[in-house]
C-alpha cells in the first residue's frame, strides 16, 4: 500500500504538502517528510485527499452516469460502482448483515443525524451530552425533529460518570422508544469516549444507541458490531476523501419506517395520480440523484484503512499527539484543554490557549509567519469549548494531526508558539 495525502491546501506560502505515506517491507506504514513548508496541522476539520482515493475518483470519472434507472453501459457501471461502495462501507463499520442493519449514503455527519432525528419513533426520547458537536447536539430539537423530550446532559467529570448519568437519565425518560447519542472522539479534546460502556448501558435500559464517529473513524477502526451500537454516522471529507459524502449505518426497522427524509425521484416506487409508494430501504432515504463519485471516494478511503492501517497509524500518531502535549505544555502561559485526566486516551486532536495572546491572532501569526494551518474559535462545540476555557479567554487555538503529521510539523508548532510568546503580546 502506499497512501499519500495528496494536494493538502496551500498556506500563504507557494509550497504544498508533499508528505508521502510509504510501506516498509514489513509492512510498517511510515511516513516520510520530504520538504514540507506547509504544517497542516487542522486535519480535524477536513483530511486531505489519499491516492488511492484520488486513483479511484479518477477511475470512476469517465464513467459517472445516473445510478439504477438506467439501462446504458455508463449507467449500469456505476451503479455496480455505488452498491459495491456501500458494501466496503458496510464492511469498514461492521454493519451487521441485512436485513438488520441498512447503509444510507448521505451528504456528511450533519445530514446523517438530521435524517435520523426524523426517522426515529414519533416521541422517541432522546439523551445528548452537552459535549456534543452541535451536529449531534440539535438535530433532535429541530422542528422537523420526531424526538419527543430531549435531555441535555452537563459535563461529565469522568468516563465513569458519563455512563451513569446517560443510564439514569435514560431510566427516568417516560416509555417508549428511547436513544442516546453520543461522540466516539471530540473534535475538541480528541478524548475519546467509553462508547462499549454507553452502549451497555443504554441497551440495559431497552434505549438505542447513535455513534457520531466523524472523528474517531479517521484514527481508529469503528464497528457497529463490535461495539453493538445501533448507528453510526461519518463525514467522507474527514476520512482522506472529498466533501459532500458521508453515511448512516445501522438498525434498518426505524429507517425503514419513517417517512423518506427528502421527496423526489429515487425514493419513489410508483407515483399515481392519487397514491406514492415509497421505495424500501436504502433508496427511501437517498432521494434525488445520489452522489455516486463521494461514495465511490468514500469507499475507496475505507477500502486503504483496514485496521492493521488504522493500528499503525494511530501508534505513530500517538506518539506526535503526546510530543505535542509534552512540548506545548513546557511553554510558560500554555492551557490545554482537557475534559478528564491527562492520561485519558486521546486521537490526535489537541485544543489549547495561551494566556496573554488571543487564539484568532495566534493562529494568524502560525500560518503568516510559520506556514502552519491550525484553527481557533470554539470549533462547533460551543458549550463545551467556553466551559474548558480558562477564565478570560473566549476561543482556543485547535493541532489536528492525520496521516501526513511529522515530527517536524509537531516541533515547528511547538517552537512557533514559545516564539510567540517570548515575543509577548
Ligand atoms: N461531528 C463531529 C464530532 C465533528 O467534528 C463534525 C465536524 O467538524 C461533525 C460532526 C459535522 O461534520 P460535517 O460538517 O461533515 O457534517
Amino acid at each position: 500500500t502506499v497512501v499519500t495525502p495528496i494536494g493538502s491546501a496551500r498556506s500563504a506560502q507557494p509550497d504544498t504538502d508533499r508528505c508521502t505515506v510509504v510501506t516498509a517491507a514489513e509492512g510498517v506504514p511510515l511516513v516520510t517528510g520530504g520538504s514540507v513548508e506547509y504544517a497542516n496541522l487542522d486535519y480535524a476539520a477536513s483530511a486531505p485527499c489519499l491516492t488511492p482515493v484520488a486513483d479511484a475518483l479518477a477511475a470512476a470519472l469517465p464513467y459517472y452516469a445516473s445510478v439504477h434507472r438506467g439501462a446504458g453501459h455508463h449507467s449500469q457501471v456505476s451503479t455496480d460502482a455505488y452498491e459495491r461502495a456501500r458494501r466496503s462501507v458496510a464492511r469498514f463499520l461492521g454493519v451487521r448483515a441485512e436485513p438488520a442493519d441498512a447503509v444510507v449514503f448521505v451528504r456528511g455527519t450533519t445530514d446523517a443525524l438530521n435524517l435520523l432525528a426524523r426517522a426515529v419513533p414519533a416521541g422517541c426520547s432522546v439523551v445528548v451530552f452537552e459535549s456534543e458537536h452541535h451536529a449531534s447536539l440539535l438535530p433532535w430539537e429541530h422542528p422537523d425533529s420526531r424526538a419527543g423530550s430531549v435531555v441535555r446532559l452537563p459535563l461529565p467529570e469522568s468516563p465513569a460518570a458519563a455512563v451513569g448519568a446517560a443510564r439514569a437519565a435514560l431510566a427516568a425518560a417516560p416509555e417508549g422508544p428511547r436513544l442516546l447519542c453520543v461522540t466516539a472522539a471530540s473534535n475538541v479534546t480528541g478524548e475519546i469516549w467509553p462508547v462499549e460502556e454507553l452502549v451497555a448501558a443504554a441497551h440495559a435500559e431497552g434505549a438505542r444507541v447513535v455513534v457520531d464517529a466523524a472523528q474517531y473513524a479517521p484514527h481508529l477502526p469503528f464497528s457497529l458490531s463490535a461495539t453493538g451500537a445501533d448507528y453510526v454516522a461519518l463525514s467522507a471529507h474527514k476520512l482522506y476523501a472529498p466533501f459532500g459524502s458521508g453515511v448512516l449505518a445501522g438498525r434498518a426497522d426505524w429507517l425503514r419506517e419513517a417517512a423518506p427524509y427528502l421527496s423526489g425521484g429515487g425514493a419513489t416506487r410508483l407515483v399515481t395520480e392519487h397514491d406514492v409508494v415509497w421505495n424500501d430501504l436504502p433508496a427511501r432515504h437517498e432521494a434525488g440523484s445520489p452522489n455516486v463519485l463521494g461514495a465511490v471516494a468514500l469507499a475507496a478511503a475505507c477500502d486503504t484503512l483496514t485496521p492493521r492501517v488504522q493500528e499503525l497509524l494511530h501508534i505513530r500518531e500517538s506518539a506526535l499527539v503526546e510530543r505535542l502535549r509534552a512540548g506545548l505544555a513546557a511553554v510558560e502561559g500554555v492551557h490545554e484543554l482537557s475534559l478528564w485526566d491527562e492520561d485519558h486516551p486521546r486521537v490526535g486532536i489537541l485544543s489549547f490557549v495561551v494566556d496573554g495572546l488571543p487564539a484568532d491572532l495566534l493562529a494568524a501569526a502560525l500560518s503568516a509567519e510559520y506556514g502552519i494551518g491550525v484553527r481557533d474559535g470554539l470549533f462547533c462545540a460551543h458549550p463545551l469549548t467556553r466551559h474548558l476555557l480558562p477564565r478570560g479567554h473566549g476561543q482556543a487555538v485547535r493541532a489536528s494531526l492525520g496521516i501526513g503529521t511529522t515530527q517536524e510539523h509537531v516541533d515547528r508548532l511547538v517552537g512557533a508558539v514559545a516564539d510567540l510568546v517570548a515575543r509577548g503580546p
